[in-house]
């Protein structure tokens, strides 16, 4: 079969995410027959280098053969099980494994990253009822990106997805953002976030923050010093702190989990992505006994978190998580991506001699080149992602930002490819 008949089957049924679907009217829809550690294979035999980790889950390739074997080990023996008043052996072990890691107490699970920031966004404001005040108001940052439920959507400040639906969203207030990763920024964006706290801590159960890397805000990189600053704000003004490490944890801005490099612990974790290796949906928020405990009563007091997903801790889902957590115990991929940031970064340097790009930047294993700034309808980054894909590598632009997030398992000579055909896509447009 070739990709244009799938293609032609595929859009008389279905609906894809993310997409202005009359734009396959000219942009292939492609179809993947299989997959195997960092390639994608389509039906007439082309490959495609997946440098974005299929949309930033994937991080030991695709196929391994130790998550592979873990999934079906579990699929013998149980599939699913209801997690309120049952319980199974893979669930008990990903928690301990990740309290641990987290040095966090408690974990609440879910199936998908958006239902993960929900969870925590009610928990917070819940904790606070529990304790008998009523507080209505969350903060965020500027140009954050937390999902796109109602709750998740409300917190996240990406016009595009969010402009839409404004009528419909829960309040939040948006914190400043440091303009680049540099320090003294960083100290500049804690000074007015202050007074965002002075002005309305009363009112606020939580912030919540994407540490390091605001992935879906177009990879804007701040400073560790700024997490820090904002924990102690939160510390201060008796504000909980919510990190979504959906994206930037498991290892990918360089340490196990980003807010490492803050040293600080926050009142609130949530994972997803990578956490299954980019296998199968699930999700956790990992959380503390101070947390906990406000909520573990008597039940006639109602104080009871009353919120389930049917696929809560999916034991298939699960399996995956723990192998992949087996993984990073059994390699040492955490250092070798240190040596593949770095040859990523010199590769890159060269990229700021293009007339059209205007910053490059870098925390671990994401990469981002930033062009100039062509308008919204001329669509530069789709010209790149054509460009890329007629040359076997899936780049995906966030609007005039390319950027790397391939899975750790990639080679130095797939890198060299990779860095190659974004070059020659960007430059392809230098001129136009
Ligand atoms: C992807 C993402 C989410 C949402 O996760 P989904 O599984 O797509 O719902 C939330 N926060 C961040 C930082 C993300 O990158």
């Amino acid at each position: 079969m070739k990709n244009s008949d799938f293609m032609q089957k595929d859009l008389k049924f279905n609906w894809h995410p993310c997409t202005q679907m009359k734009d396959h009217e000219f942009l292939p829809l492609i179809p993947i027959k299989k997959a195997k550690e960092i390639y994608l294979y389509d039906f007439e035999g082309n490959s495609y280098i997946d440098a974005i980790s299929s949309w930033w889950v994937n991080i030991f390739g695709h196929q391994n053969k130790y998550i592979n074997k873990a999934i079906k080990k579990q699929l013998k023996k149980l599939e699913h099980v209801i997690f309120a008043g049952f319980t199974h052996k893979g669930a008990v072990k990903l928690s301990k494994r990740l309290t641990k890691l987290t040095k966090l107490d408690k974990v609440f699970y879910a199936d998908n990253g958006s239902s993960a920031v929900e969870v925590a966004l009610k928990m917070a404001y819940h904790y606070y009822l529990n304790k008998g005040e009523k507080r209505h108001l969350f903060f965020s940052l500027k140009n954050s990106y937390h999902g796109e439920t109602i709750g998740a959507l409300s917190v996240g400040d990406v016009d595009l997805y969010k402009k839409t639906y404004e009528p419909l969203l829960i309040k939040s207030i948006q914190l400043p953002i440091p303009k680049d990763d540099s320090k003294k920024e960083a100290l500049q964006a804690l000074k007015n976030c202050k007074l965002y706290f002075q002005k309305y801590h009363y009112d606020v159960s939580s912030l919540i923050i994407e540490p390091l890397v605001q992935c879906a805000g177009n990879m804007k990189m701040h400073h560790p010093i700024f997490v820090k600053g904002l924990k102690e704000l939160c510390d201060e003004f008796n504000v909980k702190l919510i990190l979504d490490e959906i994206a930037v944890g498991f290892g990918r801005t360089g340490s196990m989990f980003a807010h490492f490099q803050a040293g600080i612990k926050p009142d609130f974790l949530c994972l997803s992505k990578g956490l299954t290796g980019g296998y199968m949906p699930l999700s956790m928020v990992l959380t503390t006994n101070d947390i906990y405990n406000e909520f573990y009563c008597d039940y006639e007091k109602l104080k009871a978190f009353l919120h389930s997903h049917s696929y809560t801790a999916n034991p298939l889902a699960i399996a995956a998580a723990n192998a992949t957590l087996d993984l990073f115990e059994k390699t040492d991929i955490l250092k070798e991506n240190k040596k593949k940031a770095k040859y990523i970064w010199n590769k890159i340097q060269k990229f700021k001699k293009l007339k059209n790009v205007k910053e490059i930047r870098q925390k671990g294993m994401i990469t981002a080149i930033e062009m100039i700034d062509y308008p919204f309808e001329k669509r530069a980054g789709l010209e790149v992602y054509k460009y890329g894909l007629k040359n076997g590598v899936l780049l995906r632009p966030l609007g005039n930002v390319i950027y790397f997030m391939p899975p750790y398992i990639i080679t130095y000579e797939e890198i060299d490819k990779m860095i190659k055909t974004a070059y020659k896509g960007i430059k392809c447009l230098e001129d136009k």
